[in-house]
Order: structure tokens, then sequence, then C-alpha cells
């Protein structure tokens, strides 16, 4: 059920019980500001979610009230992880969904990383 992006912070959203290690994930990278691990349900052969450690409601929250050096890290690590996953060659594509009609499920900003097949066109007709 999609939800809305903006802020209060849910604590008890799933990406944050990942973070607090209450719930496992298939990790594909971490550092001081960022985890990456697999979606649990894969919309391409590679589908890997990148979302920053603090508590961030979306892109909107973080856009507007991440530190530089956390909007710095988070940006710099999602091309870590693509460079990780070895799709810079063939390519990808990112997807953030913010609020209700953007899709959004999960209030914990959040990166999509979709790539290991052609993606076709950008959004549904
Ligand atoms: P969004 O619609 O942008 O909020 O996407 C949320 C994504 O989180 C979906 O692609 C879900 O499949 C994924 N997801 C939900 N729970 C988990 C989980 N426990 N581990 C990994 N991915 C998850």
């Amino acid at each position: 059920m999609a939800v809305k992006g903006s802020v209060p912070y849910d604590p008890q959203n799933v990406f944050a019980r990942i973070l607090r290690g209450e719930l496992p994930c298939n990790k594909v990278y971490e550092n001081d500001y960022v985890l990456a691990f697999h979606d649990i349900a894969p919309k391409a052969p590679i589908h890997v979610l990148v979302i920053p450690k603090a508590p961030y409601v979306s892109f909107a929250d973080f856009s507007q009230n991440a530190s530089e050096a956390e909007i710095t890290g988070f940006t710099r690590a999602v091309g870590q992880v693509a460079r990780i996953l070895q799709v810079d060659g063939p390519g990808y594509s990112l997807l953030s969904n913010v609020g209700e009609e953007g899709g959004q499920e999960v209030p914990h900003f959040h990166v999509h990383i979709f790539a290991g097949r052609a993606l076709g066109p950008m959004l549904p007709e």
C-alpha cells in the first residue's frame, strides 16, 4: 500500500528494522552512510535498494533535510553499488518513489537499482 512521503518518520518501518538488525537482508554493500541490499521481490534480474542509514522518509525529506556530507555520501554510494554489481557497462535504471502517487510503499528513503536486461520504456503507458 502506498504511503505518504512526508515526515514524521515511522521508526517501525521495515527498512528501519533491517538497519537495527531486527530483520535480515541480503547485503550488497555498507558504509557509514548507506546500506544496500537485494529487493525481496525483484522486478528485474538485478534489483538492489540503496538506503541511507539516517531516518529520512523520502527523497523529498532527504533532499531538503540531509547534510551535504549525507547527500554526497549517499550519491557516491549509489554509484559504488552499481560498480560492485558490474552494471556500469551494460547500464541500469535508478528509481525513487515518493508518496502516494509516486507509489512509495516503504517510508524510508531508498533508491532502486534495476539492471540485468533491457529495461524498456521509462514508464508503462
Ligand atoms: P517502494 O514502492 O519504492 O517503496 O519500494 C519498496 C520496495 O521494498 C519494494 O520493491 C519491496 O519489494 C521492497 N521490500 C519490502 N520489504 C523488503 C525486505 N524485507 N527486504 C528487501 N526488500 C523489501
